[in-house]
């Protein structure tokens, strides 16, 4: 279904469904919380799904997120009991749009759940996703990802993003803030990684947010539940916070990164969540 904000049509992306770790999720937060919203099952593994959106903003497609992609081993894709992996093109299909056609993908930031999708393997080769689209990423989650640590080692892969850079020409590194197409913002909040963005598309006073993984699930609406995954976790709280005024003061829609039920909604006055099941 399409949702109308102004110039902007939005049509929901779901690029994949899986499971993730419950302490990854919530951090610090006790289980006997977290669990009554996310059941965890026998592993302790949460339901998941990669959310993104596709939009048309002033006559140009614009794909934000891309998900994990069709490129985990048999193995890796059972552990993390990966399900539609292909929902990218898939949802595009949909919406009746080709690969070749999107203007723009913008990941809010490089991890392997995010970029994945960006890159796919053809007979063995790596392809690029979106062969004509420019990619807007944030220059120093580049940078970072490209010297991980040991911490971060296994968040990121580079044959998901460095593709877009060798042998083609299709990034566009960002430093910072930047309305990188005519109603394409995208704000820098690093906090879960380096350079981790917020995109948030705009008509006039109206606006979506693509959050990543600054809220990731309904229950991260609370300020104080953030992932055991952020590298600043003290950052993520201040984004949160500022994001949340911004989006309950002007009314925006936002999109929350892995909510597998209903994960586009506005914050209400006094913090209430009211979904939009037409992003669903
Ligand atoms: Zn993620």
């Amino acid at each position: 279904m399409t949702v109308r904000l102004g110039d902007l049509e939005l049509y929901i992306l779901i690029a994949g469904r899986w499971k993730a770790d419950g302490g990854l999720m919530f951090g610090v937060v006790p289980k006997v919380l977290w669990e009554k919203q996310k059941p965890a099952d026998g592993n302790n593994m949460i339901d998941m799904a990669c959310v993104g959106l596709i939009a048309r903003v002033n006559g140009k497609v614009i794909v934000c997120e891309t998900g994990i992609g069709t490129k985990l081993s048999e193995k890796r894709a059972l552990q993390v009991a990966l399900r539609e992996p292909e929902g990218l093109l898939h949802s595009l299909q949909r919406v009746g749009i080709r690969a070749d056609e999107v203007d723009a993908v913008i990941t809010t930031h490089l991890h392997w759940d995010h970029a994945g999708g960006l890159t796919r393997l053809d007979g063995g080769c790596l392809e690029l996703t979106f062969p004509k689209a420019r990619h807007f990423i944030q220059r120093s989650e580049w940078d970072f990802a490209l010297d991980p640590n040991v911490r971060t080692q296994a968040t990121y892969v580079t044959d998901d993003f460095t593709p877009l850079a060798d042998g083609n020409n299709l990034v566009e590194f960002v430093d910072g803030d930047a309305e990188v197409l005519p109603g394409v913002h995208v704000r820098h909040v690093g906090g879960h990684t380096p350079g981790s963005q917020v995109i948030v598309l705009r008509s006039g006073e109206l606006a979506c947010a693509v959050t990543g993984d600054l809220v990731c699930q309904t229950p991260h609406l609370r300020v104080g539940w953030t992932m055991a995954a952020d590298i600043e976790p003290l950052r993520v709280l201040q984004e949160k916070a500022r994001l949340f005024e911004e989006a309950e003061k002007h009314r925006w829609l936002l999109l929350l990164s892995h909510e597998p039920d209903m994960p586009a909604g506005y914050i209400e006055e006094g913090g209430r969540w009211r979904p939009e099941p037409r992003l669903a």
